[in-house]
């Protein structure tokens, strides 16, 4: 079972964040959107734990975070999906405290919290039948004969559901014995076409790219706060050399942390940058920034009198906190 990969968005608007101003009229959007990210990747988190704790029938492959694209429809996101050689299963994960009520027509799900107060979602059992037929045609495109089946599984410590019986929704403490029961099937298919699946499925392209978040949120450049953050806790660095600073929340004097800020212009501001831009951006000198531009995290491109640079996304790697690692990776 491959770790799930840290989600960029959330980092991208974890590090946006604290460079607006609270009273800035996409705040509320920005930090919403922030945290329905947030809560969505416990959640993963969560079921991922049990689903680490179970044996999974031999040749298992578990794949995180797909997206399907099929031609003619809106690309469908696939939390966690387990091959084997009998069944695609899928877990459509929720994170939703409270109590949770299905309505009908249109189908929704509402959740009404202690206080009072009610929100509506999208139905999950809507959003688990669309993954189904999305993969569903996809294996049939690619002429492979598997059933695909799945359920809803609900992550949150503090949830009371109110659903009718029968219906594909559980617990996730419930998850290893509906998995014990659904993935028990005799086979259909060998090993070699569930790990040809499982590779042609990472190859598809995740279509939603958000960034820069700055245009995505529209938030106007001038109202961001370009200086560097803290490496510790993302608090606002006031820096003292162009070398040092001292975080104004937590305290911490620290060397200003270059790449991380450098990754946030990719993330925040821009899709590209050239060197005087990046000396502009960073204020440093030509020779600091050539260095920091040839960190493994940038790509350059363009002519040799017009060299830009992007972000290679593929390459970000973070800590299960929420950090930028910085390569060489061990
Ligand atoms: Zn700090």
């Amino acid at each position: 079972m491959d770790n799930r990969p840290y989600p960029i968005f959330l980092y991208a608007t974890d590090r946006l964040i604290p460079r607006v101003d609270v009273h800035d009229p996409q705040f509320p959007s920005l930090k919403s959107q922030r945290n329905s990210t947030f809560y969505g990747y416990q959640g993963e988190l969560r079921a991922d734990k049990y689903l680490r704790r179970m044996k999974l029938p031999e040749g298992a492959i578990v794949l995180h975070d797909l997206t399907i694209n099929i031609l003619g429809t809106d690309r469908v996101q696939i939390d966690t999906v387990i091959l084997t050689k009998s069944v695609a299963y899928i877990l459509e994960i929720k994170n939703i405290y409270g109590k949770l009520e299905l309505m009908n027509q249109p189908a929704r799900l509402k959740r009404t919290t202690g206080d009072g107060k009610v929100r509506i979602f999208d139905s999950p059992i809507i959003q688990l039948e669309h993954a189904i037929d999305a993969l569903t045609y996809w294996l049939f495109m690619h002429d492979i004969q598997m059933p695909v089946k799945g359920a809803v599984f609900l992550a949150s410590r503090n949830v009371e559901p109110l659903f009718p019986g029968g219906l594909p929704i559980h617990l996730v403490t419930e998850l290893p014995s509906v998995l014990r029961k659904e993935l028990s099937m005799p086979s259909t298919i060998s090993a070699q076409t569930v790990e040809w699946i499982a590779s042609a499925l990472r190859r598809q392209e995740d279509t939603f790219h958000p960034y820069p978040v700055a245009e995505y949120f529209d938030i106007i450049h001038a109202n961001i706060y370009t200086n560097s953050l803290c490496s510790d806790c993302f608090g606002l660095l006031l820096t003292e050399t162009n070398r040092t600073g001292t975080c104004l929340k937590c305290g911490k004097r620290q060397w200003i942390p270059f790449i991380e800020n450098l990754v946030d212009y990719f993330l925040i501001f821009g899709q590209s940058i050239n060197n005087v831009e990046c000396q502009e951006y960073l204020e440093v000198s030509r020779s600091k920034s050539t260095d920091l531009l040839s960190h493994p995290y940038f790509i350059s491109f363009g002519r040799s009198n017009a060299v830009r640079y992007k972000l290679n996304f593929s390459m970000l790697r973070f800590n299960v906190d929420g950090k930028l690692l910085l390569p060489p990776f061990d």
